[in-house]
């Protein structure tokens, strides 16, 4: 076999369908000249990744080929093409998995998220699927990379932009939350998140209620004012009492929480997937005025979250529960699909 020089054989992580996690070799493409060659830093699993594994479907996005999974990761660069400008060998760099087209009607109005022709790295959603980062070494091209020059900033943590712009996101389309309370249902990595974004934008006081008690606990840790175990407590004692409801646990539960809890023409946000069909007293958003408003991935919040976390505005640290190599990454999804014994697991590229 004719193996270039320059496109070393490496490790990957490919789901094949449910249950069904493969360990493989590959080789990276070659280098365009606008393209830059990485090394896996750290990448974050993140509940889509784990859906992928555990049922081969993340809502309508089916696994119809194997799919390399993985959006959220940072990566060392080790080789750039002859155009590259923003980047230089050995640069820690923020990955920004999202590919808008640019030139539809969404992107040019400012909201690339949905875009039409949206390429999103990791994701079943296109096909062939858009491969995602969960491999030893990939090939990006530059304008997906922000060199992050600050030395004590972890790649760990710099793998958190994408989860914590999912956070920002939501804030951003909550409007404003200055001296306001927010209730986030679900303590997982994207209700800690979403409690990080809270405080950054000044809420007064923020309440997240989970059903186990170690998310909640990383939720108090990231500046939660109130938790509770919404499996326990009675929770129509939070009725009538937040500005802003998060829905992060995916759960109808816990949107028709958000529902009760809201005030009167408060602003409900859905960020977690829901199940396909499920009761919503749609009349009560009527008669009491709620702005029921989605929350899907992210645009510029991506690079206000990349800032947020280089200079430590927001602390992710203690969101990262292990980090383990590529190899063991059968382990490392075990581990985060379990939601009593960790926050955010990382693959590492050995
Ligand atoms: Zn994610
Ligand atoms: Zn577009």
């Amino acid at each position: 076999m004719n193996t270039p020089m320059n496109s070393p054989t490496t490790l990957a992580c490919r789901i094949h369908g449910a249950h069904d996690l493969r360990l493989e070799p590959e080789q990276a493409p070659d280098l365009g000249p606008h393209d830059v060659r990485l090394r896996l830093g750290a990448g974050g699993i993140c509940g889509s990744d784990l859906h992928y594994w555990q049922h081969g479907k993340v809502g309508a996005f089916v696994v119809r080929e194997p799919l390399v999974p993985g959006h959220e990761a940072s990566g060392v660069v080790e080789a750039i093409g002859a155009a590259v400008t923003r980047v230089v060998p050995g640069d820690r760099v923020a990955i920004n998995p999202s590919h808008p087209c640019g030139v539809c009607d969404y992107c040019r109005s400012g909201r690339g998220n949905l875009c039409r022709k949206m390429f999103f790295l990791g994701s079943a959603s296109v096909f062939p699927h858009a491969q995602g980062m969960f491999r030893q070494a990939f090939v990006m091209g530059e304008a997906q990379l922000t060199p992050i020059a600050e030395a004590h900033i972890s790649l760990g943590e710099i793998a958190c932009a994408e989860p914590l712009s999912i956070g920002l996101h939501a804030l951003h389309r909550a409007g404003p939350v200055l001296g306001e309370t927010v209730l986030i249902t679900g303590g997982g990595t994207i209700g800690c998140m979403s409690v990080l974004a809270a405080r950054l934008a000044g809420a007064a006081h923020i309440t997240v209620c989970d059903i186990h008690d170690r998310p909640l606990e990383m939720a108090r840790t990231v500046g939660a004012d109130q938790v509770l175990r919404s499996d326990q407590v009675d929770m129509k004692q939070l009725a009538d009492s937040a500005d802003v409801a998060i829905e992060a646990a995916g759960s109808a539960a816990a949107l028709a929480t958000c529902l009760m809890a809201v005030k009167r023409g408060g602003r409900v946000m859905q960020v977690g997937t829901l199940p396909a069909e499920i009761p919503f007293p749609a009349n009560s958003v009527m008669a009491r005025e709620l702005d029921y408003r989605g929350v899907f991935r992210a645009h510029l919040a991506f690079d206000w979250a990349v800032q947020a976390i280089r200079s430590r505005r927001v602390d992710v640290r203690p969101l990262i529960t292990a980090q383990m190599p590529l190899a063991r990454s059968l382990e490392a999804f075990e581990l985060a699909a379990d939601k009593t014994r960790s926050t955010k697991v990382q693959v590492t590229a050995d």
